[in-house]
């Protein structure tokens, strides 16, 4: 059977879409910009790339894109916020505009711009939890820390050096996945390798029932002799 090509899309109001669509087309899956809500409509997951949760946040709202984004995440839609990504996903905002929204969707409390203004963007190696081949070369620019955790968070990885050792850095709660770095800015796929897998996992049951009934001859008439 030929495997069921999943399209995912890629929030594309501001930020670095382009780069998560490349990585996504090399993770297999067909990546497709998301501006409006009947796109959204169109897609099985969503990227929510790296840029300014601030202005991602306003343009969200002014093209009718928060509700809608919030609906499919309440109804199971598997999400990834990389950076700006990952304070849109965020239940609550720290040091955010009074008037920043989110999607909301993964019960955390996430500092914007949390690793001070000195150091404005760093690197640092983080181990990252059911993810092979060592730890990720991880790239930080103006990035969040997650302060708090809901009980249904799984932390994937932390800072494990300087200043800033310990800061959870990467969360997963069911679908939906958060990177305060950016791999979409460096060519190691595993991350996005990771995502696809949730998004076919959150695809396989409606598969299985497609494939289902559209596999073999139609069911026999028992009346017939
Ligand atoms: N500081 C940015 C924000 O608050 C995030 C930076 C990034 O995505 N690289 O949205």
């Amino acid at each position: 059977m030929r495997p069921v090509e999943l399209v995912v899309g890629v929030l594309a109001l501001q930020g670095d879409v382009r780069e998560h669509l490349r990585a996504l087309a090399g993770c297999g899956a067909q990546g497709r910009p998301v501006r409006r809500p009947e796109e959204l409509d169109t897609v099985d997951a969503l990227v929510v790339p790296g840029g300014e949760s601030t202005t991602m946040s306003k343009l969200a709202v002014e093209l009718g894109m928060l509700d809608p984004v919030r609906k499919r995440i309440e109804q199971g839609m598997p999400a990834y916020g990389s950076c700006a990504g990952m304070i849109m996903l965020a239940s609550q905002v720290l040091d955010g505009r009074p008037d920043q929204q989110s999607f909301a969707g993964i019960d955390m409390a996430v500092r914007r711009n949390a690793f001070g203004r000195q150091v404005d963007s760093f690197e640092a190696p983080v181990v990252l939890a059911g993810v092979d081949g060592g730890p990720f070369h991880a790239v930080f620019i103006r990035a969040p820390w997650v302060e708090r955790v809901g009980p249904g968070v799984e932390v994937l990885g932390r800072v494990s050096e300087g200043p800033a050792a310990g800061r959870i850095v990467a969360v997963r709660q069911g679908n939906l996945l958060a990177t305060a770095f950016h791999p979409e800015l460096t060519g190691d796929l595993r991350v996005h390798r990771l995502f696809v897998e949730v998004v076919r996992a959150a695809r396989a049951p409606a598969d299985g029932l497609a494939g289902a009934a559209g596999a073999g001859p139609p069911p026999r008439d028992p009346t017939e002799g």
